[in-house]
């Protein structure tokens, strides 16, 4: 028989699931061939799980879960119904595959006792060693068939069993072709706790509380659909891009206070990464050697969290010309170390990206902004009417606004006074002080009279909204 048990290393850093999960499309397929898509479309962040019951099935998987080492971001699910399977139909199939290192490992999520197997089927004739106790892990190999998540066994006959075969890469993508992958349940407490990993050296996260998505950021469509071509899908489809040299170093430019950091930290969220911060700044020491060996451990650690998004903020002030022209700056040892590392990471398979910025792209040695270095450069520029509409939107959906305020002639304003995003915000934060003002509500608070039914008082008027833009541009 050739199927192996395994020591599989427990340690390694196990993430629970599940992100993501597939539909069958269509119902043409049948149930052999739906395991072979289910197998093909495995990359080493995925797992595959055959179940006739998925409530049973993720209860288990999340009890074993540890026992898998790999970070499982997406979970396929093939559902088996009763009479899809020969042979073993009214068993409950339980079990899931993984990819670990080139090698396929199933493990058995089953509900079913090998003693009531032997009572409930007398005239099978089972191999006890080919029986996987629930929670176990076994590596698979080529031919082996599968039938149910307690057994694993040799059958003749039978069209619709389960055969496994090495996936050949050449078809992950025509698998993906049958798998509709949705994302449909955000694992919000899998993005706090990646969120909330960030280490004391890393610059402190505001709204690290909570994961930014997209949604929360407006009027840079754009960007965000090159940034989900170039990074978001990369790390969620790896076995699509395998072949791709992908671009690592990413260079996003603008005005101040436009939404770069927040595009950084979204990209993380939606991407299901690490996400680290730091300001170029910080890679500075006046050790000899020192700068340079920061910057070597910060790429360091990218890769090791992969994948991973390391966002650089302020980028010029390391990498700057000398002159401030178009002069390359090959003799600057901190120039040369950032430029080592991306060569290196350039060459690595690890899905691990540095997305830097600046509002000074024109003061970085250019040398830094060729390909294969941070290659890709894009523009997150002041919003105009309709980003500072939809900004506006989004930071005042949890604000009562009087009925009469015209949002689009508020918008306009701000526009005129060429407002960034920041002062968008900015602008609905003071709208609503300025509310706390009129009503004298600061001071019921400081006497202790304020009450429930003040609370519903706090509506912003179109005086609050023109207060606090007058007092935001006077400041610009
Ligand atoms: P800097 O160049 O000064 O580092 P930045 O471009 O990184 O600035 P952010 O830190 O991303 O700007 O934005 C500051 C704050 O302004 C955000 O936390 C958010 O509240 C608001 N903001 C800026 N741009 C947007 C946007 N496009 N959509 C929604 N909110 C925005």
């Amino acid at each position: 028989m050739n199927i192996s048990p395994i020591g599989l290393n427990n340690n390694i850093k196990t993430v629970k699931f599940p992100v993501f999960k597939a539909f069958w499309k269509g119902s043409q397929s049948n149930i052999s061939q739906k395991f072979q898509y289910g197998l093909e479309a495995l990359d080493n962040q995925s797992i595959f799980v055959v179940t006739s019951n998925e409530e049973s099935s993720n209860m288990m998987l999340e009890l074993y879960s540890e026992k898998i080492p790999i970070p499982v971001m997406k979970k396929i699910t093939l559902l088996v119904k009763k009479g899809e399977l020969d042979n073993c139909d009214e068993l409950a199939a339980n079990f899931a595959i993984f990819k670990f290192k080139n090698d396929y490992y199933i493990i058995s999520l089953a509900d079913y006792s090998l003693k009531k197997l032997l009572v409930d089927r007398p005239k099978e004739n089972f191999n006890k060693d080919n029986i996987i106790p629930q929670g176990e892990i076994r590596r698979l190999s080529e031919g082996v068939i599968i039938h149910t998540g307690e057994m694993v066994y040799p059958s003749s006959g039978g069209k619709h069993k389960f055969v496994f075969s090495i996936p050949s890469k050449s078809n992950s993508l025509n698998a993906l072709s049958y798998l509709d992958v949705k994302n449909i349940d955000r694992f919000d407490e899998f993005n706090k706790r990646t969120i909330s990993s960030l280490n004391s050296s890393v610059k402190k996260n505001n709204e690290s509380d909570r994961g930014i998505t997209f949604e929360d950021i407006g009027g840079l469509d754009d960007v965000i659909e090159t940034l989900k071509k170039y990074v978001v899908r990369p790390i969620n489809y790896p076995q699509v891009y395998e072949n791709i040299r992908l671009n690592k170093g990413i260079l996003l430019y603008g005005p101040p206070r436009c939404g770069k950091t927040l595009l950084g930290k979204a990209l993380a969220s939606e991407a299901n990464a690490v996400y680290r911060e730091y300001n170029a700044n910080e890679f500075v020491s006046p050790e000899v050697g020192s700068s340079e060996n920061n910057i070597r451990e910060v790429f360091k650690q990218a890769v090791a969290d992969a994948p991973s998004i390391t966002f650089i903020d302020e980028l010029d002030s390391v990498a700057k010309t000398r002159d401030g022209s178009a002069n390359a700056r090959f003799d600057d040892p901190l120039v040369n170390q950032l430029l080592g590392c991306m060569s290196d990471l350039e060459k690595c398979a690890a899905p691990a990206f540095i997305i830097a910025a600046t509002n000074m792209k024109k003061l970085i040695d250019p040398a830094l902004l060729a390909t294969g270095r941070f290659g890709l450069h894009i523009e997150v520029p002041l919003p105009n009417l309709e980003g500072i509409k939809q900004i506006f939107k989004i930071h005042s959906k949890k604000q009562n606004i009087s009925k009469d305020v015209s949002i689009d002639a508020i918008v306009r304003n701000m526009h005129e006074n060429r407002f960034t995003g920041s002062d968008v915000a900015e602008a609905i934060t003071d709208a609503f002080f300025n509310v706390l003002d009129r009503l004298g509500l600061n001071k019921k608070m400081d006497n202790k009279t304020f009450g429930y039914s003040d609370m519903a008082k706090i509506v912003i008027t179109k005086a609050d909204f023109i207060k606090a833009i007058q007092r935001i541009v006077k400041q610009k």
